[in-house]
């Protein structure tokens, strides 16, 4: 039987941060994660490179039902707090754009410095261990384990959401939460490529590789980043960003020049050379193969600009300001970085993620319905709830 203060189940970003925030306490912890490999989604994150948080961090960034909730954790812990722990671990990083920071070398160095800090904090860090059953009793919790009976004070979730289920993602916190009287939100794959109808794929596969600036727009909110044709559908940093916004069977409206006044550029060019064909002068601003591809698709006739009269150059402009596209789908949790939804924040204190039903129970990361948006933002929202509990565990 193993006896400690505080258990943590999920050595992912928030388990391994909270672990040695509480063991500096002089906690005694226990990590406890059943895949074969800690840290695999810090490994893959970013590219390979981490986008640990992102400079602008605020509790704007975050989707959860309760718009407060993420306020005081944020403040407590906030990105210049990890950019300092980085700095001290001698990690070099960069600004990649919009505030987003990355390792320069590894997402290694990330996991190599969350592991040292359990180490120097004596927290223990345990794989391949499946959590059977969990007890509250008197004193805090009992858990069956495949390696053998733990007992603890303070019992922390932090087993991340349903993404990436190959790099050991369960559902296992929310039967935690459930067990406990504590309401789920309903779950849904975020930050992840769109998938389309039948008919728009076959058209728009032929486009795959080409990546545009674009604003995408849904629910009253917008990405001005770049998208991404595939061979599977639709993906970059924008429709990555909307998908967390969007709802099935819901259109997508991109503006396929966010920053400035295409009807204008058309114009100046009809005035200059009206014998050019509008594919032509599409392709001032966009690649050949896009314009030669979509006109057809958006159903404009390719014509000397000068046989665009009336209102016609003006809806030509229209169409790629405005394009409207309804998704088939999204590709799911196996490619979505992130999961929607989670343990009802209502249930929890803001100030330190414990369960207000149950004394010593705790949810931080993912697990939670907190979302951020993609660049640092979910690494961020890990350190700071998983800072948050740390204290007080
Ligand atoms: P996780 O990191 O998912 O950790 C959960 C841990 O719990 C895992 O180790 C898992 O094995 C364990 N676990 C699950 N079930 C059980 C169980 N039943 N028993 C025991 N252990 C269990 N966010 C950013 O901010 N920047 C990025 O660059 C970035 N890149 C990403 C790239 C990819 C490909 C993906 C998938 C996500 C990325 N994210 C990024 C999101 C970010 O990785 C997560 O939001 C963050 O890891 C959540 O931390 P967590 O500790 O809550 O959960």
């Amino acid at each position: 039987m193993n006896k400690v203060d505080v258990v943590v189940i999920g050595a992912g970003a928030a388990g391994l941060f909270c672990a040695a925030q509480a063991g500096k306490r002089g906690r005694s912890v226990a990590v406890l994660d059943h895949a074969k490999r800690i840290g695999g989604k810090i490994l893959m994150s970013g590219g390979g490179r981490c986008n640990f948080t992102n400079m602008y961090a605020s509790h704007e960034n975050f989707l959860c039902d309760n718009k407060h909730f993420c306020k005081s954790a944020l403040s407590q812990y906030t990105q210049w707090d990890f950019i300092s722990l980085v700095a001290e671990y001698d990690i070099a990083y960069h600004e990649k754009t919009l505030g987003q920071l990355f390792c320069d070398d590894s997402a290694k160095d990330i996991l190599n410095m969350l592991m040292s800090e359990c180490d120097k904090a004596g927290a223990t860090v345990t794989n391949q261990c499946d959590v059977l059953q969990i007890d509250k009793t008197d004193a805090g919790f009992t858990l069956q384990t495949s390696k053998g009976e733990y007992q603890c004070e303070s019992l922390v979730i932090a087993t991340g959401g349903l993404s990436m289920p190959k790099l050991g993602a369960s559902p296992f916190g929310y039967k935690v939460a459930e067990q406990f009287g504590l309401t789920v939100k309903p779950t849904r794959a975020g930050l992840v490529p769109f998938t389309l109808h039948e008919q728009d794929k076959k058209v728009l596969a032929e486009l795959s590789g080409i990546s545009l600036d674009a604003s995408a727009s849904c629910n009253s909110t917008s990405f001005n980043e770049n998208i991404l044709f595939t061979h599977r559908g639709l993906s970059g940093p924008a429709v990555l960003q909307i998908s967390s916004f969007w709802e099935p069977g819901e259109a997508v409206e991109f503006d396929l020049y966010p920053n400035g006044d295409l009807y204008e550029q058309l114009h100046k060019a009809q005035q200059s050379q009206p014998d050019v064909l509008l594919s032509n002068a599409l392709a001032a601003f966009y690649p050949k193969r896009y314009v030669q591809t979509v006109l057809p698709y958006i159903g404009i006739e390719n014509k000397p600009l000068k046989q665009y009269q009336g209102k016609s150059l003006i809806e030509v402009a229209q169409a790629f300001h405005q394009w409207q596209l309804k998704p088939n789908g999204t590709e799911g949790y196996r490619t979505a970085e992130v999961t929607l939804g989670g343990v009802d924040t209502d249930f929890l204190s803001s100030k330190t993620m414990e369960a207000k039903n149950v004394k010593g129970l705790y949810f931080i990361g993912e697990v939670m319905d907190v979302t951020g948006w993609l660049g640092g933002y979910n690494f961020q929202w890990a350190w700071s709830s998983g800072f948050v509990a740390g204290q007080v565990v």
